[in-house]
C-alpha cells in the first residue's frame, strides 16, 4: 500500500472533534424524551435516522445558543495536523458526518480548518431545529440520514484503485463505513461491534495515531 493511492474518510463527532454536537444539545434540551426514543431504537421499531428526527427536529434551540455551544466543541488533538498531512501527500480527505452542515460550516470557521463533508441539513424555523437526511440509503442496514458505505461506494465508483480509509468511533453511524473501506480506524463503541463481529480494524485514540499509522503503510 502506498499512502498516495489512499482516500480517507473520517466521522466527525467524536472523532474529528472530541464532543458530539447532537448528542450534547439533546441531553441538554430533549433530555425527557431521549430514554423512550432510545428504547425504541435499540428494540429495532424506528431507525437511527427516525430516532434523530424524534430527538432533533424541532429542538428547542436558537441559532445563538447552538453557536455559543459549537465555540466549546474542541478538535482531536491531531484533527490539524491529518488535514496538514493528507495535503501534504495530496489524499483526498472528506467528513462523513451523520451530523448538520450548518455545524460544520460554523467548526471549520471558528477552528480556521477546512474540510470537504458530507452531512444531513439543519435550518432554523422559529428558532428552532428543523432537519433533513443527507444521503440516507434504503439498501444499507445503518438506517442512518448518512449511509457511509453509500458515500465510500460512490467514491469508489468515480476513483476506482483507490484504498479507502475510514475512522470512526460509533456502532450506529459508522459501523457500514468501516465494513466497506479498505482500511478502518475504530474506538469507541465501533472499535467494540468490529471487534465482536471479527471485523479487522486498526485502534486508534487520537488522530495522531492514525496518521502514524497510515505513514508506516507507506
Ligand atoms: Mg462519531
Ligand atoms: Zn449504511
Amino acid at each position: 500500500m502506498k499512502a498516495a493511492d489512499l482516500a480517507v474518510f473520517c466521522d466527525f463527532d467524536g472523532t474529528f472533534s472530541v464532543q458530539d454536537v447532537g448528542s450534547t444539545l439533546a441531553q441538554r434540551h430533549a433530555a425527557e424524551r431521549r430514554p423512550a426514543e432510545w428504547e425504541r431504537f435499540e428494540k429495532g421499531e424506528i431507525t437511527a435516522w427516525e430516532y434523530n428526527m424524534a430527538i432533533l427536529d424541532g429542538l428547542p434551540v436558537s441559532e445563538a445558543t447552538t453557536e455559543a455551544f459549537l465555540k466549546t466543541v474542541e478538535l482531536d488533538p491531531g484533527a490539524s495536523a491529518l488535514l496538514a498531512w493528507c495535503g501534504a501527500h495530496d489524499i483526498p480527505f472528506r467528513i462523513l458526518s451523520d451530523g448538520f452542515d450548518l455545524n460544520l460550516e460554523r467548526l471549520q470557521k471558528i477552528h480556521g480548518v477546512q474540510f470537504a463533508y458530507d452531512a444531513n441539513t439543519l435550518r432554523y424555523e422559529d428558532e428552532r431545529w428543523r432537519i433533513g437526511a443527507g444521503y440516507p440509503n434504503p439498501t444499507c442496514d445503518c438506517g442512518t440520514g448518512v449511509c457511509k458505505r453509500g458515500r465510500i461506494q460512490a467514491y469508489r465508483a468515480e476513483h476506482p484503485g483507490r484504498r479507502t480509509v475510514h475512522i470512526g468511533n460509533g456502532r450506529v453511524s459508522d459501523l457500514c463505513g468501516a465494513q466497506e473501506a479498505d482500511i478502518a480506524f475504530a474506538k469507541d463503541t465501533l472499535a467494540l461491534v468490529l471487534e465482536q463481529r471479527g471485523h479487522p480494524f486498526q485502534r486508534f485514540e487520537t488522530l495522531f495515531d492514525v496518521i502514524a499509522a497510515l505513514e508506516a503503510s507507506d
